[in-house]
């Protein structure tokens, strides 16, 4: 846990902790959990940018001051002094403001409140039943052995590779399978089997990067990533699609490479699906597939089995949890197969180690350098291979001095959904993590048409995405939770993104819908309401900060909906988006006017600095990414190899 540490308060002001105590009441009512206003102290430590992180803390304080709070609430009272139900009130008016400072802050505030309570243990779950982790961890062996390293050492080998995930594990493994002597640094830490407690609050701390807590400048739409020793796919939903024709060939053309169409990406794909045991045989659905399967077939519409990365999986009920890490070791994320290949051929293991820079010697990189605890590493390589996800990636060779391309073009497959109530317990968080999907809004809207699935729901991140109007409206819509199912939208996106860097060199994500995606994404949300209702939901509600719902059976209601959640829009925050996959931030491509990797993932800028993690993507791969990012990373240990020696 990141240590808390009191705030000091301004002269004549009260401490941050103390406003977040009064805030917390007003957003969770009064009696919620004393412990709240530390726990969101402790969320605010994560995130990405200190410098968002030292003005939320310096408003905040500057709200416990009469001077502060006249600017900021309207009345000279120091919000740590107000009552639940004036504070309430505060956070209703920041919501409506129209200054973009007091959303955010209405945004920033009630998210970190809402995960402070839902995704902690306590009487928010009792209350709405949930519960919690089904026992304790395996005593499982580890299986893996990361090195410790001394302040000051210096490492040396043929190629380093930053990130252990999706990109990172499958290019060490197939790096040091070609005869390399490969050194993988990964940020976060090493869990596994027995490590995973399935505490909501303890996996986001522990698993995601910087604690879930991402989300881009606007706070429109949350970004998830995995961080940990094997990355995203540790704690991603097993979904493995191979990449569509019709992307491949959209690749081939924007990039101007024929690899995408000759065979060759096809190639590595079957590989990677054969070594991740990638099946439709364990695709048993959950109670939000079936739901979401029964609306899809009264509609008549495209539903089918996903394609699944796990072997020996029983698929009873505990599944829903291994979002937080599969205790069973089921999942066949490189922790389970890419990394202990590595690691079998003698790839070295570093985790907590940052690295901030790559060591760049007359426009050839010759290593990276990291933060390790508390002191710096140096490893010295031959080439260095960059894959520490979209996000971080181009923050890493921004921090470098690269230019050009890198960080433009980013994608984020924004994600939303309807979620609807049933007679009958649902009990979101439960079953296969996903099993089904549908295309059929690709029928209609082409290729950038919106997929359909469901993801599992554990109440902390289920309290932040529904909407939050008062205390009691939010409570009565989580006391009935347990019968909620979510119908997800996840949209091709055609939106590009920028991924810069903050004075501290962490990334800051900007990305605003443009007017197709927002076209696709009501799309989608309109498709998955339509599901849901099908289903039989007694009511349907979308993720809108403004409650939009309605009830099946009454008529029109589905059409005045979906009508009025397209005219809400989705940009800006009114929707809650989320990114589930981040792509496309150094593409690949012949030309470094538009692209930051050549056809071998060697940047444009830099001899021997290679890049295989979702970033390449020249466009939104349409489907979830793992096994794309996968595949191309297989084929590129072979281009790296071929200039290593
Ligand atoms: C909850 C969730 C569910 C998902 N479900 C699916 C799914 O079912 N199917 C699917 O196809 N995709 C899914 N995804 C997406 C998929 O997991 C990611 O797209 C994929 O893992 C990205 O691979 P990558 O190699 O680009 O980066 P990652 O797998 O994210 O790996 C990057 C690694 O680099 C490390 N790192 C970052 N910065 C540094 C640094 N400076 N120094 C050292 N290390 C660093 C990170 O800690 C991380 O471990 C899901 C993602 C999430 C978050």
């Amino acid at each position: 846990m990141a240590t808390v540490t009191r705030e000091r308060a301004p002269t004549g002001g009260q401490p941050a902790a103390d406003v977040l105590a009064a805030l917390a009441a007003g957003i969770l009512g009064p009696g919620c959990s004393p412990e709240v206003p530390a726990r969101v102290l402790s969320i605010l430590d994560q995130l990405a940018s200190r410098r968002d992180r030292e003005q939320l803390l310096a408003i905040l304080r500057l709200a416990g001051t009469r001077a502060g709070a006249l600017a900021l609430t309207g009345h000279r009272k120091p919000v740590a002094g107000l009552s639940p139900a004036e504070a309430e009130a505060v956070v209703q008016r920041w919501q409506a403001s129209r200054l973009g400072v007091q959303r955010q802050l209405a945004a920033a505030v009630t998210a970190a409140t809402l995960t402070a309570c839902y995704a902690w243990p306590g009487p928010a779950w009792t209350r709405i039943g949930y519960p919690g982790p089904l026992g304790p961890a395996p005593d499982v062996p580890k299986r893996l052995h990361p090195i410790a390293t001394a302040p000051g050492e210096e490492l040396a080998c043929d190629v380093v590779v930053v990130g252990s995930g999706a990109g990172g594990g499958t290019v060490a493994a197939e790096l040091a399978r070609a005869g390399a002597d490969v050194v993988v640094l990964e940020k976060g830490g090493y869990a596994s089997e027995s490590d995973f407690s399935h505490l909501e609050h303890e996996a986001n701390r522990d698993l995601y990067l910087y604690g879930l807590t991402l989300a881009t400048t606007d706070l429109g739409c949350r970004i998830l990533a995995g961080s940990t020793l094997g990355g995203g796919t540790v704690v991603n939903y097993s979904t493995s699609f191979k990449t569509p024709g019709f992307v491949l060939a959209e690749w081939a053309k924007v990039s101007g490479l024929d690899a995408f169409v000759s065979g060759e990406v096809e190639a590595s794909l079957d590989a990677v699906a054969e070594r991740l045991s990638v099946t439709t045989g364990a695709s048993r659905p959950s109670p939000r597939d079936v739901l979401m399967e029964r609306g899809l077939a009264r509609l008549g519409w495209h539903c089918a089995p996903l394609p699944r990365n796990v072997r020996g999986c029983p698929q009873h009920t505990g599944c829903g949890w291994c979002g937080f890490g599969c205790r069973l070791g089921a999942k066949q994320s490189t922790l389970r197969t890419y990394l202990e290949d590595a690691a079998a051929r003698g790839a070295r293991l570093v985790v907590g180690a940052d690295v901030r820079r790559v060591l760049i010697n007359d426009a050839r990189a010759v290593g990276v350098e990291a933060r390790v605890g508390g002191h710096r590493l140096r490893v010295r390589a031959k080439a260095v291979v960059a894959a520490a996800g979209a996000i971080e990636t181009p923050a890493l060779l921004l921090r470098s001095g690269l230019t050009g391309q890198v960080g433009r073009h980013l994608h984020l497959h924004p994600g939303t959904g309807a979620l609807g109530t049933f007679a009958q317990g649902v009990r979101p968080w439960e079953g296969t993590l996903q099993a089904r999907y549908s295309a059929e809004l690709r029928g209609t809207l082409g290729e950038y048409g919106p997929i359909l699935e469901t993801v599992p729901l554990h109440p902390g991140t289920g309290a932040v995405g529904m909407p939050w109007r008062s205390a009691a409206d939010h409570r009565a819509l989580m006391d009935r939770y347990a019968s909620m199912s979510l119908c997800a939208s996840l949209t091709r996106d055609t939106t590009s993104g920028r991924v810069r860097i903050d004075r501290d060199g962490n990334p800051r994500v900007a990305y605003k819908l443009n007017g197709t995606d927002e076209r696709h994404v009501a799309a989608g949300l309109a498709a998955c309401g339509q599901v849901l209702a099908a289903a039989g939901a007694t009511e349907v509600m979308s993720l809108h900060a403004e409650r939009h719902s309605f009830r099946p059976g009454r008529p029109d209601a589905f059409e005045a909906w979906a009508d009025a959640t397209r005219r809400a829009g989705a940009g800006g925050g009114r929707l809650t988006l989320f990114s589930y996959h981040q792509m496309g931030s150094c593409r690949m491509g012949t030309d470094p006017a538009t692209s930051a990797v050549d056809g071998d993932h060697q940047t444009h800028q830099v001899e021997r600095l290679f890049v295989t993690d979702s970033s390449v993507f020249p466009t939104a791969s349409g489907v979830n990414p793992m096994l794309s990012i996968m595949g191309l990373a297989h084929r590129a240990a072979g281009r790296i190899t071929a200039h290593v020696g």
